[in-house]
């Protein structure tokens, strides 16, 4: 917090406000300006911030006290500092705990999502993914098959023995997706949907946020947030890729954005490289790249047929591909001392 001192504060009253800050363990820095002196308070408790910002406001010479609140509380650090881990079904992501979700952008058959599903399984998937209420950016493509393709990731999952998720896209489908999957997953485009966020938080159920691919970290983070506030905490951060100037990736995966975000959240982040990079020669690369740099799992479209999928093949990984992913995976999952 920042205390500014009226102009003709005297030094005496300067040092009042240090001893105050001393007496609750709090550093300071003093800026004496030729007009007023500035003195920023370090270390102060969040918690307490705004009652000692009131209590210091009263003090002879200050003219004023800004708290500097973080707009992100409930999955902040500081409230947390060891880290969360959230449970989707048996999957544990977060806090050394790497959990890896696998399965087709988009539930096409039965017979497709149960082939995804058993081979994702066989190499080690612990979370089966799959779209059901597909957000295309053009209405003249696959839209998914809604409800019935719920139904069919919920029928597959439970067959392969995977826990499940899919996206809702809009309040009315949140019902309907946390009776019948272990997880709701909000898309890029929808992370700032705020009325989604909150009713997604509500059911209680664990929910994957996507950062949005114009969302700062802080935004990001701003929209977990609003899951928090509903009291469930069970919430799973994705970074899966941002616009950029550069076009030879679909998006830019921003690692280095993820690794910045676990500084500030005791939330899990995983990593989507599927989505971020569009092809699936930049899926391995990116997948280790990720893991090495400290994330928590990750999101990986797997297709029984890539070159029949209906939406996002040429990013889709074979099941021997993705077989092969896993192993490596499993390697670098050991060397920075993560467990899955
Ligand atoms: C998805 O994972 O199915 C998806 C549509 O991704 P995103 O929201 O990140 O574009
Ligand atoms: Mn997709």
């Amino acid at each position: 917090m920042i205390i500014v001192m009226a102009p003709g504060a005297t030094q005496k009253q300067t040092q009042d406000v240090i001893k105050r800050l001393e007496a609750r363990g709090y550093g300071h820095h003093v800026s004496a300006g030729v007009e007023r002196t500035i003195i920023g308070a370090i270390g102060a408790n969040e918690r307490e911030k705004q009652q000692v910002a009131e209590q210091l406001s009263q003090l002879p010479g200050v003219e004023r006290v800004v708290p500097i609140l973080k707009s992100f509380k409930l999955v902040s650090r500081d409230h947390h500092p060891q880290g969360t881990i959230v449970r989707v079904g048996d999957a544990e992501f977060g806090s050394g705990h790497v959990g890896i979700i696998a399965g087709p952008c988009t539930i096409e058959t039965e017979k497709q999502v149960r082939d995804a599903a058993k081979a994702v399984k066989a190499a080690g998937a612990h979370v089966l993914r799959g779209g059901a209420f597909k957000p295309r950016s053009s209405p003249y493509d696959f839209q998914g098959l809604r409800e019935e393709g719920v139904k069919l990731l919920a029928e597959a999952g439970q067959e392969a023995g995977l826990p499940t998720i899919t996206e809702a896209m809009e309040p009315r489908q949140i019902e309907l997706v946390a009776s019948l999957c272990d997880a709701i997953q909000i898309g890029a485009r929808n992370m700032s949907n705020f009325d989604l966020l909150r009713e997604a938080g509500a059911t209680g159920k664990p929910v994957m946020l996507k950062r949005g691919f114009a969302a700062t970290v802080e935004e990001w983070l701003k929209a977990a947030e609003y899951i928090a506030t509903t009291g469930n905490l069970s919430i799973i951060m994705c970074e899966r890729g941002i616009r950029s100037f550069d076009t030879v990736t679909r998006f830019t995966l921003d690692l280095a954005g993820m690794a910045a975000a676990k500084l500030e959240t005791h939330l899990p982040i995983i990593v989507d490289p599927s989505h971020a990079t569009g092809t699936h020669r930049l899926v391995g690369p990116m997948a280790l790249a990720a893991l090495a740099g400290g994330a928590d799992g990750l999101m990986v479209e797997v297709h029984p047929h890539p070159d029949q999928a209906r939406c996002d093949g040429p990013q889709s990984l074979t099941p021997k591909r993705f077989a092969v992913l896993m192993e490596q995976v499993r390697q670098v999952v050991q060397i920075v001392g993560a467990e899955m």
